[in-house]
């Protein structure tokens, strides 16, 4: 099956077939918005799709900028007329990799990007349940979990690496967030504690942005500062009021940080729906980026925004074909 899929993939990457398939995705030139979300040392072993390592993401670009102008987001959205495509490079949560990684490339290549900052683990220093989940596991020897009144059962990772522990590590994370906040709590606490001094060397790219590297980033003038929310809680989950509150908190802080007016928006885990988006504008938003696979035509909500999402173990062949939405 899975060598029938790569055969597939191969096929349709094939010039003529992908040149039919390009044209046709391409037609009445689509924005393209690409969603990141850290960068890592091209020598760091770390099993995250969301850690792309620094070199992947440099070829990444080169490659985008033979078709495509990278605008900023306001650029795209204001339809700034350009002869090439247009794409917009999206990062979202806020983890030290901005700034250590992408910041000196997007200074060094006159490159815009628009970062979504989830602000509470930015604000406490303290990572979000997912991310802490994410580093523990990182560990040198195969771990075994015991997921205990959590009712998870028995979670064996790190056996192999790479992809394959990365969809283990993944569907950990998905049946956690199903958990009652409580219950979901106390396992991430138990992994992180399970797995203290046996974890490998770099096991920290999912760290928050310190405050002060907030503010660095935010005066670099290819940089566009969005909300992710406060505490990125499933926004559609938590009611209407609730859901204002994260993304007013967040909008807030961002302000007094950066000096900046904050006016584009990224739903956290993509959650939204039709109440949530129809409250943005009052909020003082203008935009809204989902985790809906498609490229944006000018006719469609700025409040629902789809994007590409690129990980690290996309092959080039994959994000060439990811390209066409
Ligand atoms: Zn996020």
């Amino acid at each position: 099956m899975k060598a029938l899929k790569t055969l597939a993939k191969r096929a349709l990457t094939a010039d003529a077939p992908y040149a039919a398939l390009r044209a046709r995705a391409l037609r009445g030139k689509p924005v393209t918005l690409l969603t990141y979300h850290t960068l890592g040392a091209d020598d760091e072993d770390f099993d995250a799709w969301t850690v792309l390592r620094r070199g992947d993401f440099l070829a990444q670009v080169e490659r985008l900028r033979s078709d495509y102008d990278i605008v900023s987001l306001d650029d795209a959205l204001s339809g700034t007329a350009s002869n090439k495509l247009q794409a917009v490079l999206t990062f979202d949560d806020g983890h030290n990799g901005w700034h250590e990684h992408l910041l000196p490339i997007v200074e060094r290549e006159a490159l815009p990007v628009t970062l979504y900052v989830a602000t509470g683990h930015v604000h406490s220093g303290v990572p979000y349940w997912f991310d802490a989940v994410v580093n523990a596991v990182q560990t040198a020897e195969p771990l075994t979990l015991d997921t205990g009144d959590a009712g998870l059962g028995r979670i064996t990772l790190n056996t192999e690496r790479g992809e394959a522990n990365w969809l283990r590590i993944s569907a950990l994370l998905e049946a956690m967030k199903a958990l009652q906040p409580a219950a979901r709590d106390a396992l991430a606490e138990r992994i992180v504690a399970a797995t203290v001094g046996h974890r490998r060397p770099r096991h920290d790219a999912l760290t928050p942005l310190t405050v002060a590297q907030m503010r660095e980033l935010a005066r670099s003038r290819w940089v566009t500062i969005g909300s992710h929310s406060h505490g990125h809680q499933l926004l559609d989950r938590i009611g209407i009021d609730a859901a204002r509150d994260s993304i007013a908190q967040s909008l807030a802080l961002l302000a007094e940080w950066t000096g900046r007016v904050v006016t584009h928006f990224a739903y956290p885990n993509g959650n939204y729906n039709a109440e949530l988006a129809a409250a943005l504008p009052g909020l003082g938003l203008a935009s809204a980026v989902t985790t809906n696979k498609g490229l944006w035509r000018r006719d469609g909500s700025r409040f629902e925004l789809p994007r590409i999402n690129v990980g690290r173990f996309d092959d080039a062949a994959r994000w060439r074909l990811n390209l066409l939405g």
